[in-house]
């Protein structure tokens, strides 16, 4: 028992160098990746649920690793937050988004995801107004999207930081709502603009789950009775699509109505000029 114990302490040791010595290396590409082009941004429509229309493009960070491909963002931006690099990456988010969405349509909005380490300190704030200015974009066409998570930290700080954001004049959004414990409490500490009802509620009331129906049901009921906006996220099938417009959600997102691509894969027609 004892041998099979030491063998066991040894894979686990050798396991966790060999992740930290990965992580490192990481570290070391996204470094190097944020000096060139392997860094960059994918953009998924906001469909209105009811003209079909696009009314925002939600942002969404890719990097082209040299030998291993696309890494997803879920992999890549714990290491980033580990390494320190978050600001520096968020910033360069934030500025990108924004530049990009001032060649769009006049009304069409452009979302950015912030993690709750960005949240922390008054950097954001300075940073989301610098983007603004140098774009000339309008601060009511920039979303900020932020998960429950924020909440668990400082919470006075958080609060200060988002109502600091909202100040200046954007758009505050809680997404994956109802994936937490704790969302419909969450939503009365900060003013949101919009919620983004969680992908699985979306799955679950199209295949008729009655929980799925009651809760998306109140979700909505609430967001009315708040004047809060709401997207469904992730919808995948026309079905899905109904069952939300139907429910009265008013926007949809999803791989139905596009998937998240590059800004030079984007429809033409649907940007201002060509600048870039
Ligand atoms: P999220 O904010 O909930 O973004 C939605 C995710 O769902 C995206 O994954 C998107 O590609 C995916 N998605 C969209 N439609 C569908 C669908 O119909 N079906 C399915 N199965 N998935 C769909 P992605 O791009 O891999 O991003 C994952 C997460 O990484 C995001 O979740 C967000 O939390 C985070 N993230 C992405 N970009 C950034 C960023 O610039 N900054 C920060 N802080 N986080 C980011
Ligand atoms: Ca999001
Ligand atoms: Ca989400
Ligand atoms: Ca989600």
């Amino acid at each position: 028992a004892k041998e099979a114990g030491r063998g066991g302490h040894a894979f686990f040791e050798r396991y966790m160098f060999d992740e930290a010595e990965d992580n490192r290396l990481l570290e070391q590409d996204v470094r190097q990746a944020l000096g060139g082009d392997g860094l960059g941004l994918a953009y998924q429509p906001i469909i209105d649920a009811d003209s079909g229309e696009v009314v925002a493009r939600e942002a969404l960070l890719r990097w082209r690793h040299p030998k291993r491909g696309e890494i997803p963002p879920d992999q890549f931006i714990p290491i980033i937050e580990d390494a320190g690099l978050i600001h520096q990456i968020g910033d360069w988010v934030i500025r990108e988004a924004c530049a990009e969405a001032a060649t769009w349509g006049s009304d069409m909005r452009v979302a950015v995801n912030i993690s709750a380490a960005q949240l922390s300190g008054a950097g954001l704030a300075r940073t989301v107004l610098g983007a603004l200015a140098a774009t000339r974009l309008e601060p009511s066409r920039l979303e900020l999207e932020v998960t429950e998570n924020v909440f668990l930290g400082d919470d006075a700080a958080t609060l200060a930081s988002l109502e600091r954001l909202r100040g200046l004049g954007v758009r505050l959004v809680l997404d994956d709502f109802g994936k937490g414990y704790s969302s419909f409490g969450y939503l009365s500490r900060a003013q949101f603009a919009k919620i983004k009802i969680d992908q699985s509620f979306v799955r679950g009331a199209a295949e008729g789950a009655k929980d799925c129906v009651a809760i998306v049901h109140a979700i909505l009921a609430l967001a009315r009775g708040l004047g809060v906006e709401t997207t469904a996220e992730g919808v995948e099938t026309e079905a899905q699509a109904e069952v939300m417009r139907l429910l009265g959600c008013d926007q949809l997102q999803g791989f139905h109505f596009g998937r998240p691509v590059r800004a030079n894969e984007l429809p033409r027609t649907q940007r201002q000029d060509s600048r870039r």
